[in-house]
């Protein structure tokens, strides 16, 4: 019933203690356990139910434990994020952002957005001063990985929020295609996180496509 039951190091206590956490909601307190361990989870989750913490949490604890992955930007002009946060919206990924840099405040853990209808070099230039976890919408991360500014060849850790709304908005063939750039990586090496309202077949199929031995949670 505490966040300090499990073990999601130091500098990451210390920032659930400044936002005020007291103790996790229902899917933080299932959520977060399973995801430190490793595995792939499927989620139902609600807006406010507290989903953004139960997928930032594991990762930004995970990336600290496993020390950071990149460097200044230098001479890397490919950005490779070792987190990716999928989400619909240009407000809902913002809104992620913004939580996810007051979680990782002061750890050296660097998060970039990157959504459409907005100026792609501003983004641009932010990854390529280093980038540990990316919050993106599919349809603006699919242009930046044609444009060969964006390899997901290190991707550890991929969460899809609102994963129906993504199929709802048609971002399905983006969300593949991205995925399929991750390659096959041998058991265990990447974790995947699936988080929507709604489980309709489309969800389903995707779950069985895109997760291995995952475990079902509805709260
Ligand atoms: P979310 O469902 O992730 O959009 O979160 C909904 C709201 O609940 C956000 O304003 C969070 O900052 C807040 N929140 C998330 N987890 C907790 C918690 N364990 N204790 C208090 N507030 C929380």
């Amino acid at each position: 019933e505490r966040f300090d039951e499990i073990d999601l190091g130091e500098g990451l206590m210390q920032n659930i203690r400044r936002c005020k956490y007291s103790k996790p909601t229902p899917v933080q307190k299932h959520a977060i356990p399973i995801a430190v361990a490793g595995r792939d989870l499927m989620a139902c989750a609600q807006t406010g139910s507290g989903k953004t913490a139960a997928f930032c949490f594991p990762i930004i604890s995970t990336i600290l434990k496993n020390g950071l992955n990149s460097g200044p930007g230098g001479t890397r002009t490919v950005a490779q994020p070792s987190a990716l946060i999928l989400s619909p919206t240009r407000e809902l990924s913002c809104q992620i952002h913004e939580e996810a840099k007051k979680f990782a405040f002061k750890t050296g853990v660097r998060i970039v957005v990157a959504y459409g209808g907005a100026s792609i070099q501003q983004q641009l230039y932010n990854l390529e001063k280093g980038v540990d976890i990316l919050v993106a919408t599919p349809g603006r991360l699919a242009d930046m990985i044609d444009r060969g500014r964006v390899s997901l060849k290190m991707i550890k850790h991929l969460a899809l929020d609102e994963a129906d709304r993504m199929l709802d908005m048609g971002f399905e063939p983006q969300i593949r295609k991205i995925v399929q750039q991750m390659g096959m990586p041998p058991p265990g090496q990447r974790q995947t996180m699936l988080f929507s309202a709604t489980f309709p077949d489309e969800i389903q199929r995707l779950a069985s496509d895109f997760l291995k031995d995952y475990i079902f949670l509805s709260v």
